[in-house]
């Protein structure tokens, strides 16, 4: 009861916000539905990645093409403080996930930033995003990855350049063991996919049975 009541508080407080026209909204329907009929969405949502040159696929899925009122949404979301969107997101993304049929996630977890990155920011974007889909799909949460090397940003480098950046940039938690787990990695953005296919092969090294990805959205250059 005090739990809910809580909650009810914290809607009056930090209403939630429409990831895309940042009108209030309701909780459980975040994304307002004039703006859920024009966004532009993935077809089809599962896009392969694979993991080394002689590796293996895995499956991301992914809500939507990164353009438009979704790109403009997301770059307030990681660079201009609008937190509150997490929710939006993170509530269209667990759909997306469920309809998909996605079962037998041990956990859910994200894709890292490095503790000097995100104090700057003050959030880590990935993580919110990972913590409100595991909260709408009652999966636990935990931070299995950690950031271990300080790479340049993705967005500044070339499809080749970003697999080089990225490399050994990433490793398991100390106190985590992915060993035989079913895990969702959860990102903001899939790119060329050098981000995911190095966290995923760190944890399938650190025995993960399976790794699929899911993320907000994905960019044109990611199907090629
Ligand atoms: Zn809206």
């Amino acid at each position: 009861m005090w739990k809910e009541a809580l909650s009810r508080l914290a809607g009056l407080v930090f209403p939630e916000r429409c990831p895309f026209c940042g009108g209030v909204t309701a909780r459980d329907c975040p994304v307002c539905a004039a703006c859920a009929a024009q966004l532009p969405f993935c077809v089809p949502h599962a896009c392969r990645i694979s993991l080394r040159p002689e590796g293996k696929d895995i499956v991301c899925y992914s809500v939507y093409r990164y353009e438009g009122a979704v790109r403009k949404s997301l770059q307030a979301f990681k660079f201009h403080g609008r937190r509150v969107y997490a929710n939006g997101y993170a509530a269209e993304m667990a759909r997306l996930l469920r309809e998909e049929g996605a079962a037998g996630i041990h956990a859910v977890t994200a894709v890292p930033m490095s503790p000097k990155r995100r104090a700057a920011r003050g959030y880590d974007q990935a993580e919110l995003l990972g913590r409100g889909v595991a909260s709408r799909l009652g999966l636990p949460y935990a931070a299995y990855l950690a950031k271990v090397r300080e790479n340049e940003l993705q967005h500044l480098l070339s499809k080749a350049e970003r697999r080089e950046n990225v490399r050994e940039a990433f490793s398991i938690v100390p106190d985590q063991d992915p060993a035989g787990k079913k895990l969702l990695l959860v990102d903001d953005i899939f790119t060329t996919g050098a981000t995911l296919a190095e966290c995923a092969g760190v944890l399938y090294e650190g025995g993960a049975a399976e790794v699929l990805c899911l993320t907000a959205a994905r960019t044109a250059r990611a199907a090629g």
